[in-house]
C-alpha cells in the first residue's frame, strides 16, 4: 500500500527499532509523526522475579523476539518489503550495550541489504519527539481512542487537549524516565540547551526503588501510583529536594493535587537541578522510624499512605522545577516525556498548572510514554530533516531503484567500498545531543 502525506505527496516512511534497555520494538512511521505500526514486545514478566531488569536476560530476549517484531510492525504498515521504504532508523545509545546490539545489527544487515540510509538515533531525542506523534489522521482523537495501560482516559483528555506538540520554539521538555531526568530547552528542531538534570538517582529510578522498599512489586512507578491512589499523602511528609519553601496559598480542590506553590525551587546552581537520592532516602528512614514504634510500614495502608507521600513529593519539584523554567524562558509550550510521563498524578498536577499559565502542555499518550520504536522513527526523520546534510526525500527511493539496477546490469571487479552506515557504532553512554555543552 502506497502511503501520502496529507498534501497527497508520498509520504517518507521510516522503520524504526529500539533495544536499549528491555523493550524489544518496530514501528513505521511517516513524514516524522504519522504512526502506521507500533510494535512493543514487553520484558516485564521476564525481569519481574530479578525485581529490576537483568541485562544478560534482556539482550537474550531480543535476540529471540527482534525478527517477529519487525515483521510484525512491517505487516501491521502494509509493507512487502523493506525496499518500499526510505530509511532505516535505530536507537545506538544511551542504554544497556547487549541490548543495543541487537537492535543495530539487525538495522545494519536490513540498510546493507536493502540499499536503504540507515539514521542513528538518541534514546532521549526519541522520548522528545514522542510528543510530536500522532495515530491515524487527526492528531488528537485518535490518540484519546488509543489510550490504554494505566492512568485514566480522562488524565489522557486532559493532556492531550490540544494534540500532539507544535513546530513553535523555544519549547520546555522535561525527561523523566528510569534513567534520566533532565530538564532541555529545544530552541527548534534538535536543538536543545541542558537547562538541568539530575545529580543522582532518576525520578523513575526513585519510583522503582521507593517500590521495592514498600514491596509494591515491579515495575515501580505504576505499583507506586496504584497504591498511592488508596493513600492518604497528607499522613507524612517527605522532603522536596533542591526546593524552597514558597508563599501558603488553599490547597487545590484535588485531594491527590500536589502542594504547589507552597514550595519553589532553590535559588542558584541548582535551581533547575533535580535529586532524587535523598528522597528514596527519607522513606527509607520513615519506614525505619515505624518499625522502631513498632508500626507495620508495610503494612497496606501504610504503605499506600507512604506510597502517596512520596508520589506528590516526586510531582512537586518536577512540576515546581518545570514551571519556574518554563517562566524563566519564556517557552511557548510545555513537553514531557518518558516512562515517568505516564504518571496519572504528574499528567494532573502539570495540566492544572499550565492551564493556569495558558500554556500549551505536551504529554504522549500513555503508550508513547514508555520505550517504543514510533518515538525513534519521528526523531530520526527530524534530526534527518534539520541536522543531518541530506534531507529525506521520498524521490530518494526512485534513484536508489536505478541505482541497483544499473548495479545489476554492470559487474564490476573494484573492491567493494563499505558504506559509512556499516561503521555505525553503539553510543551507550550518549547524552542528548546539545547545541553547545554549556548550561545557561
Ligand atoms: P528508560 O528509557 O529509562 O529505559 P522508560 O522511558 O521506559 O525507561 O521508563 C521506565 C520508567 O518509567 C521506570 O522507572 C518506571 O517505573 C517509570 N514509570 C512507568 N510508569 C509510571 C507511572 N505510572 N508512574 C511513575 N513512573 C512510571
Ligand atoms: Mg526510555
Amino acid at each position: 500500500m502506497s502511503s501520502t502525506n496529507t498534501g497527497g505527496s508520498p509520504a517518507y516512511r521510516i522503520l524504526a527499532i529500539e533495544t536499549s534497555c528491555d523493550e524489544t520494538a518496530a514501528a513505521v512511521v511517516a513524514d516524522g509523526r504519522r504512526i502506521l505500526s507500533n510494535r512493543v514486545a514487553s520484558q516485564i514478566e521476564l525481569h519481574r522475579r530479578f525485581g529490576g531488569v537483568y541485562p544478560e536476560v534482556a539482550s537474550r530476549q531480543h535476540v529471540l523476539a527482534i525478527q517477529a517484531v519487525v515483521e510484525d510492525a512491517l505487516a501491521d504498515a502494509s509493507v512487502a518489503h523493506v525496499r518500499e521504504l526510505d530509511a532505516i532508523a535505530v536507537t545506538n545509545g544511551p542504554g544497556l550495550a547487549g541490548s543495543l546490539l541487537v537492535g543495530v545489527n539487525l538495522a545494519k544487515g536490513l540498510a546493507f541489504a536493502s540499499g536503504l540510509p540507515l539514521i542513528p538515533v538518541n534514546h532521549l531525542e526519541g522520548h522528545i519527539y514522542s510528543n510530536w506523534l500522532y495515530t491515524g489522521s487527526s492528531p488528537v482523537s485518535d490518540l484519546q481512542a488509543s489510550e490504554d495501560g494505566n492512568g485514566s482516559a480522562s488524565d489522557s483528555a486532559r493532556t492531550q487537549r490540544s494534540g500532539s506538540a507544535s513546530d513553535q520554539f523555544p519549547a520546555l521538555i522535561l525527561i523523566v524516565s528510569g534513567g534520566h531526568t533532565e530538564l532541555v530547552l529545544m530552541e527548534g528542531h534538535c536543538r536543545y540547551r541542558l537547562l538541568g538534570s539530575t545529580l543522582d538517582d532518576a525520578a523513575g529510578e526513585a519510583f522503582d526503588k521507593v517500590a521495592r522498599l514498600l514491596e509494591l512489586g515491579y515495575p515501580g512507578g505504576p505499583a507506586i501510583q496504584a497504591a498511592a491512589e488508596s493513600g492518604e499523602a497528607g499522613r507524612f511528609h517527605l522532603p522536596r529536594p533542591l526546593m524552597r519553601p514558597g508563599r501558603r496559598t488553599e490547597r487545590q480542590p484535588d485531594a491527590q493535587a500536589s502542594s504547589l506553590p507552597t514550595v519553589l525551587p532553590v535559588r542558584g546552581e541548582h535551581r533547575f537541578n533535580f535529586s532524587f537520592s535523598g528522597l528514596k532516602t527519607a522513606v527509607l528512614n520513615l519506614m525505619r522510624q515505624l518499625e522502631r514504634e513498632e508500626a507495620e510500614a508495610r503494612q497496606t495502608q501504610t504503605a499506600s499512605d507512604i506510597a502517596a507521600a512520596f508520589q506528590m513529593a516526586a510531582v512537586d519539584v518536577l512540576v515546581g522545577k518545570t514551571a519556574d523554567a518554563a517562566a524563566e524562558f519564556g517557552v511557548k509550550q510545555v513537553c514531557i516525556c518518558g516512562g515517568v510521563s505516564a504518571n496519572g498524578l504528574l499528567r494532573r498536577a502539570a495540566e492544572q498548572h499550565f492551564a493556569k499559565l495558558g500554556l500549551p502542555l505536551h504529554c504522549p499518550p500513555l503508550f508513547l510514554c514508555t520505550d517504543n520504536a514510533a518515538m525513534i522513527g519521528a526523531a530520526a526523520y527530524y534530526r534527518q530533516s534539520y541536522a543531518m546534510a541530506r534531507p529525506p526525500s521520498p524521490a530518494g527511493r526512485e534513484h536508489r531503484q536505478d541505482a541497483e539496477a544499473a548495479a545489476q546490469s554492470t559487474p564490476h571487479e573494484d573492491p567493494i567500498e563499505l558504506p559509512a552506515r556499516d561503521y555505525l557504532a553503539l553510543d551507550v553512554y550518549a547524552s542528548l545531543p546539545l547545541v553547545d555543552s554549556m548550561r545557561r
